[in-house]
């Protein structure tokens, strides 16, 4: 355990600590942020005694909030609250869904955002004397707090790269030399590493080096993640969350029973009904909004992540007492099919229970109006020969209908499109 007090506190007392987390922040952003000055009018804060009246007093936010503030206030951080002159990073989101926005920190903003990084790493097996390859887009903020956060875990060499599928070739050729032996990259990333290396010679050795790695970028399988183990050795844990605006993340530790949110004496994490805005149910699915009150300089009150999890009950065995999430999918990846709908976590799911299917990259396309059948594209592996395509596509087919209860179509492409490192899991397209 990274930080025992923290991680295994007693959830009563974290709640009394994101109370008095939430009432400074309301009385901290009212009163030094233009957005804030402006969306908390009205709000008392000395009227919030529980965490149900916050919720009740304060709107919801979106990052079209922030957008259309940004214009009012002619400044690309109407939310911040802190001199410009206290700042030590900040950065673009990654800008994957519409027009630029920025966060920034202040010295106390990256303490405890490394701080609650290291603890992710640490449950995901991460200790002192390994090196790790880290893989990550280097403009964003989240590239140097992962850095520092490793750094704080204890780790001193951290073989550094950028994060593009055309440079998988160079990875995998620095990783068998330098020998990295934890790797942080996209789930997408891994599974071209390990294609790529299949093609090499590998004299008396593993194909990769890596003893553990923390995927991030897309849902991962069950099944996907213990061939990784079984076939290149490698402990798989996911990360997921909310690298662009937040710097918030969730990841898995040991039992691989759900994502462990990090940050909850730091953060307030609610679940929502998205058509409503209401509590969802413990239990069910629902849309998650943050508080992140640890922050001084961008903190984000009530803010909607358009991301659907499931809660995953009980305490977990590890012993820590967060709570847990599956990150199921962006409510933005919904495909309509017939009178249902289909997100591509499942089809990552029911993919990754096929001999065929698991570990494979893959693409939803999505219709101007809903088609009685949902086409997936696969990505062809190479080792795939051409006389096994059409058996292999049928026979994944038939796989998927079984398992999702509708209609599939499956087609293998040597190419699919991508946004940075991740591959698009939904492609709008014109009607047929
Ligand atoms: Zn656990």
């Amino acid at each position: 355990m990274w930080d025992a007090a923290a991680e295994c506190m007693a959830p009563e007392a974290r709640a009394a600590l994101q109370l008095r987390g939430v009432q400074a922040l309301l009385a901290w952003a009212g009163e030094r942020s233009p957005m804030y000055r402006e969306r908390l009018a009205g709000v008392d804060p000395r009227a919030v005694r529980t965490l149900d009246d916050f919720a009740a007093a304060v709107p919801l936010t979106t990052k079209d909030h922030l957008r259309a503030a940004m214009d009012r206030h002619a400044s690309a951080l109407p939310h911040l609250c802190v001199p410009r002159e206290t700042l030590v990073l900040g950065g673009p989101s990654a800008g994957t869904s519409g027009r630029q926005t920025y966060q920034a920190f202040d010295a106390q903003d990256l303490d405890r955002n490394t701080e609650m990084l290291a603890r992710l790493y640490w449950a995901a097996g991460m200790r002192p004397a390994d090196v790790l390859h880290l893989l990550v887009t280097p403009f964003t903020p989240a590239a140097d707090i992962f850095r520092l956060a490793a750094q704080r875990v204890g780790v001193r060499w951290i073989v550094r790269d950028n994060h593009e599928p055309a440079q998988v070739a160079r990875y995998v050729d620095a990783a068998r030399a330098l020998a990295p032996s934890f790797l942080q990259a996209g789930v997408s990333t891994l599974r071209a590493m390990a294609q790529h290396a299949r093609t090499l010679p590998a004299p008396g050795a593993r194909a990769l080096p890596y003893q553990r790695a923390i995927l991030m970028g897309a849902a991962l399988g069950a099944e996907a993640r213990e061939q990784f183990r079984a076939e290149q050795g490698i402990e798989v844990a996911t990360l997921s969350g909310q690298g662009s605006d937040f710097n918030l993340f969730s990841g898995e530790c040991d039992a691989h029973d759900g994502e462990h949110w990090h940050g909850e004496d730091m953060t307030l994490v609610e679940v929502i009904d998205p058509a409503t805005g209401c509590a969802a149910a413990d239990g069910t699915v629902g849309e998650m909004v943050i508080t992140d009150f640890y922050r001084r300089a961008t903190p984000h009150l009530r803010w909607r992540t358009e991301d659907m999890v499931r809660v995953h009950p009980g305490a977990c065995r590890c012993g820590r007492t967060t709570r847990r999430f599956t990150l199921l999918d962006r409510v933005a990846n919904r495909v309509p099919v017939g009178d249902t709908a289909v997100y591509p976590f499942q089809v990552e799911t029911a993919l990754s229970r096929s001999e065929d299917g698991r570990n494979l990259e893959f693409a939803l396309v999505r219709r101007a109006a809903a088609t009685p059948s949902l086409e997936v594209r696969l990505l062809r592996p190479a080792a795939l020969a051409d006389a096994a395509l059409t058996p292999t596509a049928q026979c994944l087919q038939r796989h998927l209908g079984g398992t999702l209860d509708v209609p599939v179509q499956v087609t293998f492409h040597d190419e699919l499109p991508r946004v940075g490192y991740k591959t698009l899991r939904v492609l709008d397209e014109p009607r047929p």
